[in-house]
């Protein structure tokens, strides 16, 4: 144990603290209320185009069926995800809105994906086997063909598209598919000024064009991510794919949920779990990358790496008790500490709530600053060693 100081109060233990639910030292509150706001605002965007919600990745780690089944009560009519074992999570919660899934392998299961009604999306070599799949499930696939017009990932190339048209068209004569739609996805949304989002717009009208001149009845053209919806009105098409949005995040660099009047649904919480008054020059965690600069207290908060604390988040903000302080010390596997000053009152701060980010403390960009990444990424890798905790409209007006 490091030196204490006589002059200074004792640590209270905590069986002077009240009691607290289960796993109230790490919680991610999950505000519904908040997705179905940003459900609503997004609808006064885009309508009269129809809104997917994308729920992949477990709902951007919010929970994909608590936010999938929120959002389709606050007007969503689509939900959207890059597998199909992920959709067939979906389906098996009861779940049974039009579901679209993009992202295969060989291994793909299309025929249980058929059986459960979810849409395939098909960039070229997936539709040979999404036949074959729909002849075992005796029941037509509904396909939706991707085009790449300029991401350089999934899709068919411009140069292969024709021939995709033609095969899928064959298919459907067969009657083993139905194409319902065609989508692409942006490169560069999130930087209006960059030239590519017309170019790619450009490329998207050219393959629609093909589509319906290949007779295709599509019910569904789709290219609009977030950045999209927010920046480009004119790539909202029939329908537009809401993922950072729908979780009240900003995909623009300089600009706020708030401005385009989105709330942060996912808020980090934990609580201090020690409190000890150390000497200046206290080195502090693994590698003793920081030393105390005075005599000052130290707070732990029981959240590292492998709760999906980036490891490399040096000096990210949390929120005690209103005040900011910064992560000091390597962010280990289950712990990180934060330098807490001179003078802090210990009995009030041990047990105190430690907001990371969201209602009441520092907003996840200052998180994905301070760890070289984006937004998407820092709460998508909150692990599910984090107990998720569904609320509706608790926060915001209460501030807990
Ligand atoms: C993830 C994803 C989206 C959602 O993008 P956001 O920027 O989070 O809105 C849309 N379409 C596809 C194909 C995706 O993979």
């Amino acid at each position: 144990m490091s030196a204490q100081s006589n002059e200074q109060p004792e640590t209270p233990t905590r069986d002077q603290k009240p009691a607290m639910t289960p796993n109230w030292e790490r919680r991610a509150i999950i505000d519904l209320a908040n997705v179905r706001e940003n459900v609503k605002r997004v609808s006064e965007l885009v309508a009269p185009a129809k809104i997917m919600a994308v729920v992949k990745a477990d709902g951007y780690g919010h929970g994909a069926v608590a936010v999938g089944r929120a959002a389709l009560q606050a007007g969503a009519t689509w939900l959207g995800c890059a597998h199909v074992t992920e959709a067939l999570k979906l389906r098996e919660a009861g779940l049974n809105a039009p579901l679209l899934a993009w992202l295969h392998t060989e291994g793909t299961p299309f025929e249980d994906a058929i059986a459960a009604n979810i849409d395939i999306a098909v960039s070229g070599w997936e539709l040979d086997y999404v036949a074959r799949a729909a002849e075992a499930a005796a029941q037509p696939a509904r396909v939706h063909l991707k085009i790449d017009t300029g991401l350089g990932r999934n899709g068919s190339t411009p140069a292969d598209w024709d021939a995709l048209l033609g095969r899928a068209s064959s298919y459907q004569e067969e009657g083993l598919m139905r194409i319902v739609g065609v989508f692409s996805h942006l490169a560069v949304a999130d930087e209006p000024e960059r030239p590519e989002t017309d170019e790619q717009l450009t490329a998207f009208n050219e393959a629609v064009a093909l589509a319906e001149d290949a007779g295709f009845d599509l019910e569904v053209r789709h290219i609009a991510n977030t950045p999209a919806i927010l920046s480009r009105p004119d790539a909202h098409y029939d329908m537009v794919r809401l993922g950072l949005g729908l979780y009240g995040l900003s995909p623009f660099e300089n600009e706020s949920p708030e401005s385009f009047g989105l709330r942060p649904a996912m808020r980090l919480v934990s609580r201090v779990a020690n409190v000890k008054r150390v000497p200046a020059g206290q080195g502090v965690g693994y590698g003793l990358r920081y030393h105390t600069t005075e005599d000052t207290y130290l707070g732990l908060v029981p959240m590292g790496y492998a709760d999906g604390i980036p490891r490399g988040a040096n000096n990210a903000p949390v929120s005690i008790n209103g005040k900011i302080y910064r992560v000091r010390g390597s962010i280990a596997m289950d712990q990180f500490v934060v330098d807490l000053g001179p003078d802090v009152d210990v009995e009030e701060l041990l047990g105190s709530e430690v907001v990371l980010f969201g209602d009441g403390g520092p907003q996840v960009t200052e998180w994905a600053d301070a760890a070289g990444t984006i937004n998407y990424e820092i709460v998508t890798r909150i692990s599910p060693r984090v107990p998720r905790q569904l609320v509706e409209g608790t926060w915001g007006e209460s501030g807990e």
